[in-house]
């Protein structure tokens, strides 16, 4: 790494967030109501497996209940859709996560619609998403709202400068631009059918790339100085055992030009999760108002 690229070190940083959640938590068991959080998790998908318990264990270890709803792959639509209102109906959950992706052939789209917005604490919900549009946030999605915490710990005021989101997914690449829009960033969305990708990485203080292509973002195409979020976790072949996880971004290369730059692993992942749990106890202190 060049002596002026500085790390953007997101598990320090989600240590202080869940830190400071713990003093929430505690004051809502306090009052009867510990911050309680649905983990719905259908099939039998590896990675969702590991990201769900790596959710659960974050959560215990700031007295976050979870509750888990383990369903089979041959899960229908309707029994989904029937358990959500049950979620929704118990006044002891705050928070419903359903873990993506679902199993092929369950409308993911009516199941993310049923999550009561107000459980919604992954800002999946039509709604939610727009008051994000409107200015008027209530739930933001987990990823971009940790890419937005990480973007500030680097200190650069956003206001002028411009900003290049790659990927326009509901759940990363849109809302994360409305956020630096709403930062009064100039914001550009680039994405597969995007003409000339270097050009528009050369002229950005910001990229935030969320793509899922190992190191399509080289290391010499970033400004001087730039914040550099790197989304993306790919895993690939390196020879050994076990996959390497790669990013987006062609990290030694990016990180002898940049200013920031968010490792990976260790980057927006556990940010995502400090903020999913922010969402839940924001969820709880709600839910008694
Ligand atoms: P999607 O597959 O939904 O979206 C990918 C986006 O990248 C699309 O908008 C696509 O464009 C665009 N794209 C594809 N190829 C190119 C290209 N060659 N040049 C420019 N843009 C391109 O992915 P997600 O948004 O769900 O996730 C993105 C990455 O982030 C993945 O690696 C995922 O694993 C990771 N991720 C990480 C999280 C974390 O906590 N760290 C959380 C969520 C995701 P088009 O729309 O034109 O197809």
């Amino acid at each position: 790494m060049s002596e002026s690229a500085k790390l953007l070190d997101g598990k320090a940083l989600a240590k202080r967030v869940l830190a400071e959640l713990g003093g929430r938590v505690q004051a809502c068991t306090a009052a009867g109501r510990t911050p309680c959080l649905a983990v719905v998790l259908v099939g039998d998908d590896p990675a969702s497996k590991i990201y769900v318990r790596s959710k659960e264990r974050k959560a215990a270890s700031v007295g976050i209940e979870t509750r888990d709803h383990r369903m089979p792959a041959t899960t229908s639509t309707e029994a989904l859709l029937e358990r959500i209102a049950e979620l929704n109906a118990d006044e002891s959950v705050h928070g419903i996560l359903v873990q993506l992706p679902l199993p092929a052939g369950v409308d993911e789209r009516r199941v993310l619609e049923a999550v009561d917005p107000r459980k919604d604490v992954d800002g999946f919900h039509p709604d939610n998403l727009g008051l994000l549009m409107l200015g008027v946030p209530r739930f933001v999605a987990c990823t971009p709202q940790g890419c937005m915490r990480l973007i500030a710990a680097s200190g650069i005021e956003l206001s002028g400068k411009r900003a290049l989101v790659i990927g326009r997914s509901n759940i990363v690449g849109k809302p994360v631009a409305q956020l630096l829009l709403q930062q009064n960033a100039t914001v550009t969305i680039a994405h597969s059918r995007t003409a000339d990708l270097e050009a528009e990485v050369r002229g950005a203080d910001v990229v935030v790339a969320a793509v899922g292509r190992p190191e399509l973002v080289r290391g010499e195409w970033i400004k001087p100085g730039a914040v550099v979020i790197d989304v993306g976790i790919n895993r690939v072949d390196a020879g050994g055992d076990k996959p390497k996880l790669v990013g987006d971004v062609a990290f030694e290369a990016a990180a002898a030009r940049a200013g920031w730059i968010t490792p990976v692993p260790g980057g927006v992942g556990p940010m995502t999760i400090a903020c999913l749990l922010a969402n839940v106890v924001e969820a709880a202190e709600a839910a008694s108002s």
